[in-house]
Protein backbone atom coordinates (compact mmCIF):
# COMPACT_ATOMS: atom_id res chain seq x y z
CA UNK A 1 0.00 0.00 0.00
CA UNK A 2 1.69 3.01 -1.22
CA UNK A 3 -0.16 5.52 0.37
CA UNK A 4 2.21 8.11 1.22
CA UNK A 5 5.11 9.02 -1.07
CA UNK A 6 7.44 11.72 -0.70
CA UNK A 7 7.13 15.09 -2.23
CA UNK A 8 10.68 16.30 -2.41
CA UNK A 9 12.14 19.55 -4.48
CA UNK A 10 10.11 18.35 -6.82
CA UNK A 11 7.40 21.66 -6.25
CA UNK A 12 9.36 23.91 -4.51
CA UNK A 13 13.24 23.25 -5.17
CA UNK A 14 14.55 26.51 -3.05
CA UNK A 15 12.82 25.25 0.52
CA UNK A 16 14.87 22.26 2.15
CA UNK A 17 11.85 19.55 2.85
CA UNK A 18 13.71 15.87 3.10
CA UNK A 19 10.71 13.65 4.15
CA UNK A 20 7.72 15.65 3.88
CA UNK A 21 4.65 13.36 3.37
CA UNK A 22 1.60 13.94 2.61
CA UNK A 23 -1.60 12.16 1.97
CA UNK A 24 -2.45 11.50 -2.31
CA UNK A 25 -6.06 12.77 -0.87
CA UNK A 26 -4.34 15.83 -0.88
CA UNK A 27 -2.55 15.74 -3.68
CA UNK A 28 -4.84 16.22 -6.75
CA UNK A 29 -1.84 18.50 -7.10
CA UNK A 30 0.81 18.55 -9.11
CA UNK A 31 -2.09 20.50 -11.02
CA UNK A 32 -2.70 23.08 -8.15
CA UNK A 33 -2.16 26.60 -8.08
CA UNK A 34 1.36 27.58 -6.06
CA UNK A 35 -0.27 29.22 -2.97
CA UNK A 36 -2.35 26.16 -2.38
CA UNK A 37 1.19 23.73 -2.79
CA UNK A 38 2.39 25.95 -0.22
CA UNK A 39 -0.33 25.46 2.17
CA UNK A 40 0.21 21.81 1.74
CA UNK A 41 3.91 22.18 2.64
CA UNK A 42 2.75 24.45 5.79
CA UNK A 43 0.61 21.16 6.67
CA UNK A 44 4.33 19.48 8.91
CA UNK A 45 3.66 16.01 10.06
CA UNK A 46 5.74 17.10 12.71
CA UNK A 47 4.01 17.67 16.40
CA UNK A 48 4.91 17.82 19.85
CA UNK A 49 2.23 16.67 22.08
CA UNK A 50 3.41 18.44 26.03
CA UNK A 51 2.68 17.89 29.24
CA UNK A 52 0.21 15.07 28.99
CA UNK A 53 -0.99 14.34 32.77
CA UNK A 54 -0.92 10.26 30.89
CA UNK A 55 0.21 9.03 28.20
CA UNK A 56 -0.30 4.84 27.70
CA UNK A 57 2.08 3.43 25.58
CA UNK A 58 0.82 -0.15 24.99
CA UNK A 59 4.06 -1.45 24.31
CA UNK A 60 4.63 -4.76 23.92
CA UNK A 61 8.12 -4.80 25.07
CA UNK A 62 9.38 -6.01 21.95
CA UNK A 63 6.72 -9.29 21.21
CA UNK A 64 3.57 -8.76 18.80
CA UNK A 65 0.88 -8.87 21.46
CA UNK A 66 0.04 -8.70 25.54
CA UNK A 67 -1.57 -11.73 26.57
CA UNK A 68 -2.81 -13.08 30.34
CA UNK A 69 -1.58 -10.56 33.01
CA UNK A 70 0.56 -8.51 30.40
CA UNK A 71 -2.63 -7.37 28.80
CA UNK A 72 -3.72 -5.04 31.86
CA UNK A 73 -0.28 -3.52 31.64
CA UNK A 74 -0.62 -0.03 29.92
CA UNK A 75 2.54 1.28 29.57
CA UNK A 76 1.68 4.32 32.46
CA UNK A 77 3.83 7.54 31.83
CA UNK A 78 3.19 10.95 33.63
CA UNK A 79 3.37 14.18 32.41
CA UNK A 80 5.41 13.36 29.77
CA UNK A 81 5.38 14.28 26.06
CA UNK A 82 5.54 12.82 22.58
CA UNK A 83 7.87 13.97 19.43
CA UNK A 84 6.07 12.78 15.86
CA UNK A 85 8.35 13.39 13.11
CA UNK A 86 7.62 12.51 9.57
CA UNK A 87 4.79 11.20 10.71
CA UNK A 88 6.54 8.94 13.04
CA UNK A 89 7.33 8.83 16.68
CA UNK A 90 10.49 9.66 17.13
CA UNK A 91 11.03 10.17 20.91
CA UNK A 92 8.90 9.64 24.40
CA UNK A 93 9.60 11.25 27.78
CA UNK A 94 9.77 13.91 29.89
CA UNK A 95 11.79 16.57 28.01
CA UNK A 96 12.22 16.66 24.97
CA UNK A 97 16.13 17.28 23.74
CA UNK A 98 16.77 20.80 22.16
CA UNK A 99 18.43 19.09 19.38
CA UNK A 100 15.64 17.09 18.64
CA UNK A 101 13.18 20.01 17.63
CA UNK A 102 12.98 20.67 14.21
CA UNK A 103 11.39 24.09 13.04
CA UNK A 104 8.20 24.27 11.76
CA UNK A 105 6.77 21.45 14.39
CA UNK A 106 3.26 22.18 15.80
CA UNK A 107 3.01 22.23 19.77
CA UNK A 108 -0.18 20.28 21.37
CA UNK A 109 -0.54 21.54 25.12
CA UNK A 110 -1.73 18.11 26.32
CA UNK A 111 -2.05 19.59 30.18
CA UNK A 112 -4.71 17.53 32.11
CA UNK A 113 -5.66 15.15 29.33
CA UNK A 114 -4.94 11.51 28.53
CA UNK A 115 -2.80 10.14 25.10
CA UNK A 116 -3.20 6.73 24.07
CA UNK A 117 -2.46 4.91 20.67
CA UNK A 118 -5.01 5.25 18.10
CA UNK A 119 -7.85 2.67 18.09
CA UNK A 120 -7.47 0.12 15.88
CA UNK A 121 -10.57 -1.55 14.66
CA UNK A 122 -9.86 -5.56 13.31
CA UNK A 123 -13.10 -6.63 12.13
CA UNK A 124 -15.51 -4.29 9.54
CA UNK A 125 -18.55 -4.56 7.57
CA UNK A 126 -17.46 -0.88 6.27
CA UNK A 127 -18.98 -1.02 2.76
CA UNK A 128 -22.43 -1.38 1.86
CA UNK A 129 -25.74 0.13 0.52
CA UNK A 130 -28.75 0.35 2.03
CA UNK A 131 -29.93 -0.05 5.88
CA UNK A 132 -31.99 -2.48 7.29
CA UNK A 133 -33.58 -0.37 10.16
CA UNK A 134 -37.13 -1.65 8.97
CA UNK A 135 -35.87 -5.16 9.58
CA UNK A 136 -34.80 -3.85 13.36
CA UNK A 137 -38.17 -2.36 13.77
CA UNK A 138 -39.84 -5.69 12.76
CA UNK A 139 -37.11 -7.96 15.37
CA UNK A 140 -37.92 -5.35 17.95
CA UNK A 141 -42.06 -6.38 17.23
CA UNK A 142 -40.94 -9.59 17.97
CA UNK A 143 -40.97 -11.07 14.27
CA UNK A 144 -38.66 -14.20 14.06
CA UNK A 145 -35.24 -14.25 12.03
CA UNK A 146 -37.36 -16.63 9.51
CA UNK A 147 -40.03 -14.28 9.19
CA UNK A 148 -37.17 -11.50 8.59
CA UNK A 149 -36.30 -13.72 6.18
CA UNK A 150 -39.22 -14.02 4.42
CA UNK A 151 -40.25 -10.49 4.13
CA UNK A 152 -36.90 -9.91 2.07
CA UNK A 153 -34.38 -9.38 4.89
CA UNK A 154 -31.20 -10.60 5.73
CA UNK A 155 -27.70 -10.45 4.34
CA UNK A 156 -30.04 -11.03 0.66
CA UNK A 157 -31.04 -7.66 1.08
CA UNK A 158 -27.90 -6.14 1.42
CA UNK A 159 -26.36 -7.93 -0.88
CA UNK A 160 -28.88 -6.98 -3.58
CA UNK A 161 -28.75 -2.97 -2.30
CA UNK A 162 -24.72 -3.45 -3.30
CA UNK A 163 -25.29 -5.07 -6.40
CA UNK A 164 -27.23 -2.05 -7.88
CA UNK A 165 -25.26 0.44 -5.94
CA UNK A 166 -22.43 2.20 -7.95
CA UNK A 167 -18.50 1.94 -6.79
CA UNK A 168 -18.99 5.92 -6.79
CA UNK A 169 -22.14 5.96 -4.53
CA UNK A 170 -20.39 2.99 -2.29
CA UNK A 171 -17.37 4.99 -1.60
CA UNK A 172 -19.43 8.10 -0.58
CA UNK A 173 -21.53 6.16 1.95
CA UNK A 174 -18.51 4.54 3.53
CA UNK A 175 -16.64 7.66 3.81
CA UNK A 176 -19.43 9.17 6.19
CA UNK A 177 -18.78 6.03 8.43
CA UNK A 178 -15.06 6.41 8.25
CA UNK A 179 -15.50 10.06 9.77
CA UNK A 180 -17.60 8.54 12.25
CA UNK A 181 -14.96 6.05 13.23
CA UNK A 182 -12.14 8.37 13.26
CA UNK A 183 -14.02 10.68 15.34
CA UNK A 184 -14.23 8.26 17.88
CA UNK A 185 -10.57 7.72 17.96
CA UNK A 186 -10.19 5.21 15.06
CA UNK A 187 -7.30 5.56 12.93
CA UNK A 188 -6.74 2.06 11.06
CA UNK A 189 -9.50 -0.06 10.13
CA UNK A 190 -10.02 -3.49 8.40
CA UNK A 191 -12.73 -3.96 5.95
CA UNK A 192 -13.98 -7.00 4.41
CA UNK A 193 -16.38 -7.63 1.30
CA UNK A 194 -19.27 -9.97 1.35
CA UNK A 195 -22.17 -8.08 -0.43
CA UNK A 196 -21.32 -8.71 -3.60
CA UNK A 197 -21.24 -12.27 -3.58
CA UNK A 198 -20.57 -12.71 -7.33
CA UNK A 199 -17.38 -11.62 -9.24
CA UNK A 200 -17.97 -8.70 -10.16
CA UNK A 201 -19.46 -6.86 -6.95
CA UNK A 202 -16.38 -9.09 -4.85
CA UNK A 203 -14.07 -6.90 -6.63
CA UNK A 204 -15.81 -4.01 -6.68
CA UNK A 205 -16.10 -3.94 -3.25
CA UNK A 206 -12.96 -4.41 -2.42
CA UNK A 207 -12.04 -1.96 -5.23
CA UNK A 208 -13.45 0.88 -3.40
CA UNK A 209 -11.93 -0.14 0.03
CA UNK A 210 -8.27 0.01 -1.24
CA UNK A 211 -9.58 3.23 -2.81
CA UNK A 212 -10.56 4.73 0.48
CA UNK A 213 -7.55 3.69 1.88
CA UNK A 214 -5.63 5.36 -1.22
CA UNK A 215 -7.77 8.37 -0.13
CA UNK A 216 -8.51 9.13 3.23
CA UNK A 217 -6.02 9.58 5.93
CA UNK A 218 -6.67 6.17 7.70
CA UNK A 219 -5.33 2.82 7.04
CA UNK A 220 -8.03 0.67 5.61
CA UNK A 221 -6.86 -2.84 5.59
CA UNK A 222 -8.67 -5.13 3.54
CA UNK A 223 -9.86 -8.40 3.68
CA UNK A 224 -11.83 -10.69 1.23
CA UNK A 225 -14.85 -12.37 2.42
CA UNK A 226 -16.54 -14.19 -0.81
CA UNK A 227 -17.48 -17.05 1.49
CA UNK A 228 -20.17 -14.85 3.61
CA UNK A 229 -22.95 -16.52 2.57
CA UNK A 230 -24.48 -17.98 -0.65
CA UNK A 231 -25.86 -16.06 -3.34
CA UNK A 232 -29.48 -17.30 -4.10
CA UNK A 233 -28.80 -18.21 -7.75
CA UNK A 234 -26.03 -20.64 -6.85
CA UNK A 235 -25.67 -23.94 -5.44
CA UNK A 236 -22.93 -24.25 -2.54
CA UNK A 237 -20.65 -26.18 -4.49
CA UNK A 238 -21.28 -23.78 -8.12
CA UNK A 239 -20.10 -20.45 -5.85
CA UNK A 240 -17.36 -22.57 -3.76
CA UNK A 241 -15.30 -23.05 -7.18
CA UNK A 242 -16.28 -19.49 -8.47
CA UNK A 243 -14.30 -18.40 -4.67
CA UNK A 244 -11.53 -20.96 -5.67
CA UNK A 245 -11.29 -20.70 -8.74
CA UNK A 246 -12.13 -17.24 -9.92
CA UNK A 247 -12.41 -14.65 -7.24
CA UNK A 248 -9.36 -15.79 -5.13
CA UNK A 249 -7.07 -16.29 -7.96
CA UNK A 250 -7.98 -12.89 -9.64
CA UNK A 251 -8.52 -10.94 -6.57
CA UNK A 252 -4.93 -12.22 -5.21
CA UNK A 253 -3.51 -11.08 -8.66
CA UNK A 254 -4.62 -7.70 -8.25
CA UNK A 255 -3.25 -7.39 -4.60
CA UNK A 256 -7.21 -6.50 -3.81
CA UNK A 257 -7.04 -8.09 -0.39
CA UNK A 258 -4.48 -8.95 2.18
CA UNK A 259 -6.98 -11.15 4.29
CA UNK A 260 -8.94 -14.08 3.48
CA UNK A 261 -11.88 -14.63 5.67
CA UNK A 262 -14.70 -16.98 5.81
CA UNK A 263 -17.93 -17.30 7.89
CA UNK A 264 -17.40 -20.53 9.06
CA UNK A 265 -20.49 -21.27 10.92
CA UNK A 266 -23.54 -23.49 10.23
CA UNK A 267 -25.90 -23.18 6.92
CA UNK A 268 -23.08 -21.07 5.78
CA UNK A 269 -19.25 -22.39 5.36
CA UNK A 270 -18.14 -25.96 6.91
CA UNK A 271 -14.39 -26.29 8.43
CA UNK A 272 -13.82 -28.08 5.66
CA UNK A 273 -15.54 -25.81 3.38
CA UNK A 274 -13.29 -23.25 5.28
CA UNK A 275 -9.98 -25.16 4.99
CA UNK A 276 -10.36 -25.49 1.43
CA UNK A 277 -10.88 -21.62 1.01
CA UNK A 278 -7.76 -20.61 3.41
CA UNK A 279 -5.50 -23.33 1.49
CA UNK A 280 -6.29 -22.28 -1.89
CA UNK A 281 -6.17 -18.58 -0.46
CA UNK A 282 -2.82 -19.27 0.79
CA UNK A 283 -1.34 -20.45 -2.17
CA UNK A 284 -2.14 -17.16 -3.70
CA UNK A 285 -0.59 -15.39 -0.64
CA UNK A 286 -3.49 -13.98 1.09
CA UNK A 287 -3.21 -14.74 5.27
CA UNK A 288 -6.45 -16.32 7.17
CA UNK A 289 -8.41 -14.89 9.70
CA UNK A 290 -12.25 -16.24 10.42
CA UNK A 291 -15.50 -15.74 11.65
CA UNK A 292 -16.24 -18.38 13.73
CA UNK A 293 -18.17 -20.21 16.69
CA UNK A 294 -20.84 -17.20 16.68
CA UNK A 295 -23.93 -19.29 17.04
CA UNK A 296 -22.09 -23.09 17.01
CA UNK A 297 -19.48 -24.67 17.33
CA UNK A 298 -18.20 -26.49 13.89
CA UNK A 299 -14.51 -26.97 13.76
CA UNK A 300 -13.71 -23.70 12.85
CA UNK A 301 -11.06 -23.57 15.76
CA UNK A 302 -9.02 -25.96 14.74
CA UNK A 303 -8.96 -25.32 10.91
CA UNK A 304 -8.21 -21.50 11.70
CA UNK A 305 -5.04 -23.00 13.63
CA UNK A 306 -3.93 -25.38 11.13
CA UNK A 307 -3.70 -22.70 9.04
CA UNK A 308 -2.56 -20.29 11.18
CA UNK A 309 -5.07 -17.79 10.95
CA UNK A 310 -3.73 -14.54 12.53
CA UNK A 311 -7.27 -13.66 14.35
CA UNK A 312 -10.61 -15.66 15.45
CA UNK A 313 -13.05 -13.42 15.37
CA UNK A 314 -16.68 -14.13 17.29
CA UNK A 315 -16.05 -16.42 19.80
CA UNK A 316 -19.85 -16.44 21.38
CA UNK A 317 -19.89 -19.76 21.87
CA UNK A 318 -16.85 -21.45 22.71
CA UNK A 319 -16.03 -24.97 24.18
CA UNK A 320 -13.70 -25.04 27.09
CA UNK A 321 -11.46 -27.09 25.12
CA UNK A 322 -11.40 -24.79 21.99
CA UNK A 323 -10.62 -21.71 24.64
CA UNK A 324 -7.44 -24.31 25.61
CA UNK A 325 -6.69 -25.04 21.87
CA UNK A 326 -5.94 -21.64 21.58
CA UNK A 327 -3.26 -21.24 23.91
CA UNK A 328 0.04 -20.80 22.73
CA UNK A 329 -0.75 -20.19 19.43
CA UNK A 330 -0.24 -16.64 18.76
CA UNK A 331 -3.62 -16.48 17.14
CA UNK A 332 -5.66 -13.41 19.05
CA UNK A 333 -9.10 -13.92 19.96
CA UNK A 334 -11.19 -10.74 18.55
CA UNK A 335 -14.63 -10.66 21.00
CA UNK A 336 -17.28 -7.97 19.45
CA UNK A 337 -19.48 -7.40 22.06
CA UNK A 338 -21.42 -4.69 19.56
CA UNK A 339 -22.83 -7.89 18.51
CA UNK A 340 -23.79 -9.41 21.42
CA UNK A 341 -25.77 -6.25 22.94
CA UNK A 342 -27.40 -5.87 19.28
CA UNK A 343 -28.92 -9.57 19.01
CA UNK A 344 -29.03 -10.15 22.56
CA UNK A 345 -26.74 -13.24 22.42
CA UNK A 346 -24.21 -14.26 24.36
CA UNK A 347 -21.04 -12.80 25.15
CA UNK A 348 -17.33 -14.31 24.73
CA UNK A 349 -15.81 -15.55 27.16
CA UNK A 350 -12.86 -12.82 27.06
CA UNK A 351 -11.89 -13.97 30.85
CA UNK A 352 -11.09 -17.12 29.86
CA UNK A 353 -8.96 -16.04 26.87
CA UNK A 354 -7.11 -13.79 29.12
CA UNK A 355 -6.52 -16.60 31.91
CA UNK A 356 -5.27 -18.87 29.22
CA UNK A 357 -2.81 -16.37 27.95
CA UNK A 358 -4.72 -16.04 24.54
CA UNK A 359 -4.49 -12.20 23.68
CA UNK A 360 -7.67 -10.67 23.44
CA UNK A 361 -8.88 -7.84 20.58
CA UNK A 362 -11.91 -5.96 20.70
CA UNK A 363 -13.76 -5.22 17.37
CA UNK A 364 -16.79 -3.62 16.38
CA UNK A 365 -17.91 -5.79 13.37
CA UNK A 366 -19.51 -3.17 12.44
CA UNK A 367 -22.40 -4.07 9.69
CA UNK A 368 -25.76 -3.34 8.44
CA UNK A 369 -27.55 -6.36 9.98
CA UNK A 370 -25.97 -6.90 13.83
CA UNK A 371 -23.89 -4.38 15.00
CA UNK A 372 -24.45 -0.76 13.15
CA UNK A 373 -22.04 1.49 15.37
CA UNK A 374 -18.90 2.99 14.49
CA UNK A 375 -18.46 3.92 18.34
CA UNK A 376 -15.81 1.70 19.31
CA UNK A 377 -15.63 3.63 22.99
CA UNK A 378 -19.11 2.38 23.82
CA UNK A 379 -17.88 -1.46 22.97
CA UNK A 380 -14.87 -0.99 25.34
CA UNK A 381 -18.01 0.04 27.68
CA UNK A 382 -19.74 -3.32 27.05
CA UNK A 383 -16.68 -5.25 27.21
CA UNK A 384 -15.85 -3.45 30.67
CA UNK A 385 -19.99 -4.60 31.94
CA UNK A 386 -20.70 -7.52 29.95
CA UNK A 387 -17.41 -9.32 29.55
CA UNK A 388 -15.76 -8.25 33.10
CA UNK A 389 -12.64 -6.77 31.21
CA UNK A 390 -10.85 -4.38 33.17
CA UNK A 391 -10.17 -0.68 31.42
CA UNK A 392 -6.50 -1.59 31.23
CA UNK A 393 -6.97 -4.87 29.14
CA UNK A 394 -9.77 -3.22 27.41
CA UNK A 395 -7.72 -0.50 26.10
CA UNK A 396 -4.91 -2.92 24.90
CA UNK A 397 -7.64 -4.94 23.14
CA UNK A 398 -8.26 -1.86 21.06
CA UNK A 399 -4.30 -1.22 20.13
CA UNK A 400 -1.99 -3.46 20.25
CA UNK A 401 -3.79 -6.01 20.58
CA UNK A 402 -5.82 -5.58 17.47
CA UNK A 403 -3.03 -4.59 15.63
CA UNK A 404 -1.69 -8.27 16.15
CA UNK A 405 -5.07 -8.93 14.76
CA UNK A 406 -4.29 -7.40 11.39
CA UNK A 407 -0.57 -7.88 11.66
CA UNK A 408 0.78 -4.32 11.84
CA UNK A 409 2.13 -4.61 15.15
CA UNK A 410 5.45 -3.51 14.40
CA UNK A 411 4.65 -0.49 13.19
CA UNK A 412 1.15 0.41 14.90
CA UNK A 413 -0.44 -0.29 18.25
CA UNK A 414 1.13 0.98 20.44
CA UNK A 415 3.13 4.67 21.25
CA UNK A 416 7.10 3.59 20.50
CA UNK A 417 9.59 5.63 18.86
CA UNK A 418 9.74 4.07 15.76
CA UNK A 419 5.98 3.54 15.29
CA UNK A 420 3.79 5.41 13.03
CA UNK A 421 2.35 8.55 14.79
CA UNK A 422 -1.00 7.31 15.50
CA UNK A 423 -2.25 9.05 18.98
CA UNK A 424 -5.77 10.09 20.44
CA UNK A 425 -5.52 12.54 23.12
CA UNK A 426 -8.60 12.83 25.14
CA UNK A 427 -10.17 16.12 27.32
CA UNK A 428 -9.85 13.81 31.04
CA UNK A 429 -7.07 13.91 33.32
CA UNK A 430 -7.32 10.17 34.02
CA UNK A 431 -8.18 7.41 31.65
CA UNK A 432 -10.47 5.75 33.80
CA UNK A 433 -12.83 8.18 32.79
CA UNK A 434 -13.19 6.34 29.62
CA UNK A 435 -14.98 4.41 30.40
CA UNK A 436 -16.54 5.72 33.72
CA UNK A 437 -18.76 8.70 31.41
CA UNK A 438 -19.72 6.52 28.97
CA UNK A 439 -22.00 6.85 25.87
CA UNK A 440 -19.75 10.25 25.56
CA UNK A 441 -17.28 10.78 22.99
CA UNK A 442 -14.12 12.43 25.29
CA UNK A 443 -11.49 12.41 21.89
CA UNK A 444 -10.45 15.55 21.68
CA UNK A 445 -7.69 14.93 18.67
CA UNK A 446 -6.85 12.15 16.62
CA UNK A 447 -3.69 12.32 15.10
CA UNK A 448 -2.71 10.04 12.16
CA UNK A 449 0.87 9.38 10.89
CA UNK A 450 2.03 13.13 13.06
CA UNK A 451 -1.12 15.10 11.12
CA UNK A 452 -4.07 16.12 12.68
CA UNK A 453 -7.18 14.78 11.18
CA UNK A 454 -10.36 15.76 13.97
ZN1 LIG B 1 -18.25 -9.84 10.77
Amino acid sequence: MFKFFLLSTLLLPTLVLPTLELSTLELPALELPTLRTLCYICIMNNILIENAKQILTCSPEGTRFKSGKAQSEIGLLENSSIYIENGKIKWVGKKLPADLLKKNVKKINAKNKVVMPGFIDSHTHLVFAGDRANEYAMRLAGKTYEEIANAGGGIVNTVDAVRKCSKEKLKELAKKRIDNFISFGVTTMEAKSGYGLDVKNEIKMLEVINELNDELPVDIIPAFLGAHAIPKDKTKEEYLDIILYEMIPQIAKRKLAFFIDVFCEMYYFSAEETDKIFKQAISFGLVPKLHTNQFYSIGGIETAIANKASSVDHLEVMKESEVQQLKDTGIVACVLPGVSYFLNIQYAPARRFIENDVPVAIATDFNPGSCMTENIQLLMSLAAHKMEMKPEEIINAVTINAAAALCISDRAGSIEVGKQGDVVIFDMPDYNNLLYHFGVNCVESVIKNGKVIN
